[in-house]
């Protein structure tokens, strides 16, 4: 049994996963191992990937990076929500932000008391009750405020490719070695079929004792060479295709991402500081590659200033992430829509997971199980979260939207939506993404009407409840009207001072 952890870890891959995975490591693990990526520009990377969650900014602090040297690199906007325009009917919208809606009252969730007083508030919205959505309304952005009630996180909308850069940098100057080439046969044990190393086509042999699969859709180690089997969820998350087009930068960039329903699947609009990302996700079966590209052009608010990508996928995700002693890491272990952005997350949900359980032994039998049963635990609750919007919407306008309305969806899905419809309770997950308030976004944000509500929030002062409500409303809309605009605090090249990442990679919340 090997247990010296002075191991030879190779990562083939050099996109975000890749130097994501390369740079964590040189940071945190031990200083005796030696790191080599392998890439292959002939290859290069998926190119999109623009969008973030707040779990992004405990990535880099946990690496020692300046927020504003990063925000400079990358070309980075801050990020406080994503707007959904006609997600529910056509002509909806509402904001799924980085925080919660309104304080606890009485020990009773604050949205039971909107539910309540709503029939008496017709203009205030859910998000009315959140700093973070007042704010990217305003196209604004301030820093959280520290020990309030009011907090919440923020992230980033970045160039994916000059955030690898970045990070290649960082990973090269911490002894990171990387080998161009393309990586043309994998060497396994003849007893146990590990991987031994990879041969790159001019035959250079990189040997390893870890391997670590950063290789995008191809999915080199994982799937190819060991042979693990795909779990496709087509059937829940219909949309198979992608195209995706930059344009001119916005004069006014939002401090949000965001998602427009068509009648076909969705577009996304990311502002960075040089350009703006767009894109349109679909259904191949209900539109075909040339009109989507041209629903995109028409779509956009500004200039273009590339020709379309087209990029083809499945949902779903590998049956295991760690085979033998190999970890696929990023599109190799598998794939969800960026709807909610959360293919970043789940590369650094593996990462760490991944320095956690760096081998000591060479049989990492229960290490394996854990690190397996993690991820595919995170995988399935961001895929139940992205159909609760394809099933909830409530569209009339094509045989796609219908489709998703009447699917049939998870078993543990369905009895979340029944118990909130029911009761307006949030059933709570211990590990994962994603907590209550990004659910009662999505519920009530789409018109789902919960049929009762906590009795301690009927209001046997119903008045007083509902000023106090609207006095509430109107002290955050006049906060974000007082914060900064977003435009400014990125030309100043952002916070002056980072307040720490308001939640751990868990999404444990520690101080705002
Ligand atoms: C349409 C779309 C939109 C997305 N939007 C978002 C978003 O907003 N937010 C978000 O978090 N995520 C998003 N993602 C996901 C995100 O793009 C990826 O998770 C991220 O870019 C990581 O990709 P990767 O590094 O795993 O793969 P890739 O970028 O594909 O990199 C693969 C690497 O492997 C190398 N390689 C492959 N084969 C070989 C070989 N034989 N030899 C040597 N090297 C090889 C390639 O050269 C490349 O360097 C989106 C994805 C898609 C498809």
């Amino acid at each position: 049994m090997v247990t010296s952890l002075e191991k030879q870890v190779v990562i083939v891959g050099g996109g975000t996963a890749g130097w994501m995975t390369a740079a964590a490591f040189a940071r945190l693990l031990p200083s005796g191992c030696s790191i080599t990526l392998v890439e292959s520009e002939q290859i290069g990377t998926v190119g999109v990937g623009e969008a973030t969650i707040p779990h992004i900014r405990y990535f880099n602090q946990l690496l020692g990076i300046d927020e504003r040297q990063f925000i400079e690199a990358t070309q980075a906007t801050y990020k406080l929500a994503i707007e959904f325009v006609g997600w529910g009917e056509a002509s909806s919208r509402y904001m799924h932000p980085f925080s919660a809606f309104g304080p606890d009252m009485g020990g009773v969730d604050f949205h039971h008391h909107w539910l309540s007083a709503r029939g008496a508030l017709p203009n205030l919205s859910l998000d009315s009750f959140s700093l973070a959505a007042q704010l990217a309304r305003a196209d604004r952005f301030a820093p959280p405020p520290p020990d309030s009630d009011l907090g919440y996180g923020y992230a980033f909308h970045l160039d994916a490719s000059r955030y690898a850069l970045f990070l290649r940098r960082y990973a090269e100057a911490r002894h990171v070695t990387r080998r161009e080439g393309k990586v043309s046969r994998v060497v396994q044990a003849p007893e146990d079929g590990r991987i031994e190393a990879v041969v790159l086509e001019s035959g250079v042999r990189v040997e390893g004792d870890l391997f670590i699969d950063c290789s995008g859709f191809r999915s080199l180690l994982l799937g190819q060479t060991l042979g693990v089997p795909f779990e496709s969820w087509k059937r829940w998350l219909p949309c198979d295709r992608a195209v995706a087009m930059a344009s001119e930068p916005l004069d006014t960039p939002p401090s949000y991402t965001r998602s427009t329903a068509t009648a076909t699947g969705w577009q996304w609009r990311i502002p960075l500081q040089h350009r703006t990302g767009n894109g349109q996700v679909y259904a191949s079966d209900f539109l075909g590659d040339d009109e989507a590209c041209e629903q995109l052009r028409q779509s956009l608010n500004s200039h273009p200033l590339s020709e379309p990508n087209l990029i083809r996928f499945e949902a779903g995700c590998r049956a295991r992430s760690w085979e033998k002693n190999c970890v696929a890491i990023g599109l190799s272990s598998g794939f969800l829509e960026p709807l909610e952005s959360t293919s970043i997350y789940l590369i650094q949900m593996a990462i760490i997971k991944c320095v956690e359980f760096f081998p000591a032994a060479r049989d990492q039998t229960f290490s394996r199980e854990a690190f397996n049963r993690w991820m595919g635990l995170e995988y399935r609750r961001v895929r139940d979260f992205l159909i609760l919007h394809y099933h909830l919407n409530r569209r009339t306008d094509s045989a796609f939207w219908n489709g998703c309305a009447s699917m049939d969806i998870p078993d543990g899905l369905k009895r979340k939506i029944d118990l909130f419809r029911e009761s307006s309770t949030v059933e709570h997950y211990e590990q994962g993404l994603f907590a209550q308030p990004s659910w009662l976004a999505v519920y009530l944000g789409q018109g789902l009407s919960p049929e009762g509500w906590d009795s301690r929030a009927m209001p046997a002062a119903q008045t007083t409840m509902v000023r106090s409500l609207e006095a509430m409303a109107a002290r955050l809309r006049e906060l974000a009207r007082g914060a900064p605009e977003h435009r400014e605090v990125i030309l100043r090249g952002g916070l002056k001072r980072e307040p720490p990442a308001a939640m751990n990679l868990y999404g444990e919340r520690h101080g705002q």
